[in-house]
């Protein structure tokens, strides 16, 4: 990649605002009229088909203080019992789902994300790990992980982790420079990092993942340098490389973040080459849009290989047909449907109280968004279109299908993002950096939903 030269003027020109597809349709296209009845008609449908597996994703929210630069759906407390009362909810949701389901479901995959995961005590953890027991049959091969943030974690609660049965961690780092982390109110002294990481190692986690930002206060070419070094001396399996997004009038908590230390668009931009190079030259590959992993990691031989997926959960090589989600915030994608819970807390408790499914929008995916999410997450996760995809997918041709936009991607061919070969048209190392254009070009829905939110840029 380091061959690849992009200009200020080049990077002004191509990063425009656009979705990071997620999801297809991306979330401003779902509608809050799909509610409760909906996601009982999602259920009956995964219901009827016993053999699929599924994966399970839990929220958890709880964090004991509010980094600034946190851009996730998170809730401050330092009571413990707080999470019991959650903990409640999320058992009776855990009941009314699995009660619209024929059986108990083969589970695959499993993750806790946050908030802060190990906020949770081992009696909590235990109880949530339990509950999960009883309504489904967690794989013993699965993958079963979650986030973990190393200043409240200890090497104590990382044994207790493991002995659940949890094979998979991720450690937030974010980055190791101290005034970085005073400028986003996170102080995580680098040696606290190491020790966790360490005993993670020590305890058998078939892998440990390291997640760091970059575009965060104050960061230079020096400092990042520094925490990539440090990061990758550790050898995590992989290392996710997050775009920070400064959106204070969604995320109220970022105006304590001073503008004026945040890099500029082409610094934070250089920030990301420097973690594309360095990292390549310290034996990762660059997966997806901003993962690392290892070579010989199954992701980045899937990424080779070009079967990588994706989810809400994050990138996959084993991707389930359904995932069910608990708790607020949460989001699942089954049966062909989007489904997202209740965002606030509260309101989330009470839906849950009054025993509704606490769902307040979602999305039923038509044949034509089925067959372009397939092609734009093709796109987005392995880079290529094959010609012969929706032939196989759905026995449509691709040309048949997607007519006009597909020509419209192909105009990228000139700027050098795209080369047509005789089976797939293939997205260049340039076009690498700015596939989101080309997949938006796919997006039947990205006139509509460009008005209804600020999409954030390539960087
Ligand atoms: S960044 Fe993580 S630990 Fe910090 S407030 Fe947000 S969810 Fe909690």
């Amino acid at each position: 990649m380091s061959d690849v030269i992009i200009s200020p003027e080049m990077l002004a020109r191509y990063n425009k605002p656009g979705p990071r597809y997620t999801s297809y349709p991306t979330v401003p296209a779902w509608t809050g009229t799909f509610g409760e009845e909906e996601y009982r008609e999602a259920l009956a449908d995964v219901s009827a088909r016993p053999d699929e597996a599924l994966s399970v994703y839990v929220h958890l929210p709880f964090c004991a203080e509010r980094c600034t630069y946190c851009g996730c759906n998170a809730t401050v407390t330092r009571r413990s019992e707080v999470v019991d009362v959650y903990l409640d909810r999320v058992e009776r949701e855990l009941d009314m789902v699995t009660s619209l389901l024929d059986g108990k479901r083969q589970v695959v995959q499993l993750h806790w994300g946050g908030g802060t995961p190990n906020f949770l005590t081992e009696p909590q953890m235990s109880r949530l790990v339990g509950l999960l027991k009883q309504y489904f049959t967690i794989e013993d091969s699965g993958e079963i992980s979650l986030e973990v943030d190393p200043r409240i974690g200890t090497v104590e609660q990382l044994a207790q982790i493991r002995a659940l049965g949890f094979n998979r961690i991720s450690l937030g780092v974010q980055d190791i420079n101290p005034d970085v982390q005073e400028a986003i109110g996170r102080i995580q002294p680098f040696a606290q990092t190491e020790e966790l990481y360490r005993a993670c190692r020590d305890l058998g986690f078939a892998s440990v993942n390291l997640d760091m930002v970059y575009g965060l206060p104050l960061q230079t070419a020096e400092t990042f340098q520094d925490t990539l070094t440090a990061i990758s001396d550790l050898r995590p399996d992989r290392i996710a490389c997050f775009s920070y997004a400064h959106v204070p009038w969604v995320k109220p908590n970022q105006k304590l973040i001073d503008v004026e230390k945040l890099p500029d668009t082409f610094t934070k931009f250089s920030l990301f080459r420097m973690a594309i190079d360095n990292l390549g030259a310290s034996g990762y590959d660059w997966v997806g849009m901003d993962h690392f992993a290892l070579r010989d990691d199954e992701l980045a031989v899937a990424a080779r290989e070009r079967r990588l997926h994706r989810n809400f959960m994050g990138y996959t090589t084993r991707p389930a047909l359904h995932m069910l989600a608990f708790g607020m915030s949460s989001i699942g994608e089954l049966a062909g449907r989007f489904v997202q819970n209740e965002s606030h807390l509260g309101r989330y408790q009470k839906m849950v109280d009054a025993g509704q499914l606490p769902v307040v929008r979602g999305y039923k995916l038509s044949d034509d968004d089925l067959l372009r999410r397939s092609v734009i997450l093709h796109l987005m996760c392995n880079l290529e279109l094959p010609y012969d995809l929706t032939t196989k997918l759905f026995g449509v041709d691709l040309r048949e299908a997607l007519g006009d936009d597909l020509d419209r991607m192909e105009a990228y061919v000139e700027d050098g993002f795209l080369e047509l070969l005789p089976d797939r048209a293939q997205v260049t190392p340039l076009g690498r950096f700015f596939v989101r254009l080309l997949a938006m070009e796919l997006d039947a829905h990205l006139a509509r939903t460009s008005q209804k939110i600020a999409f954030s840029k390539t960087v």
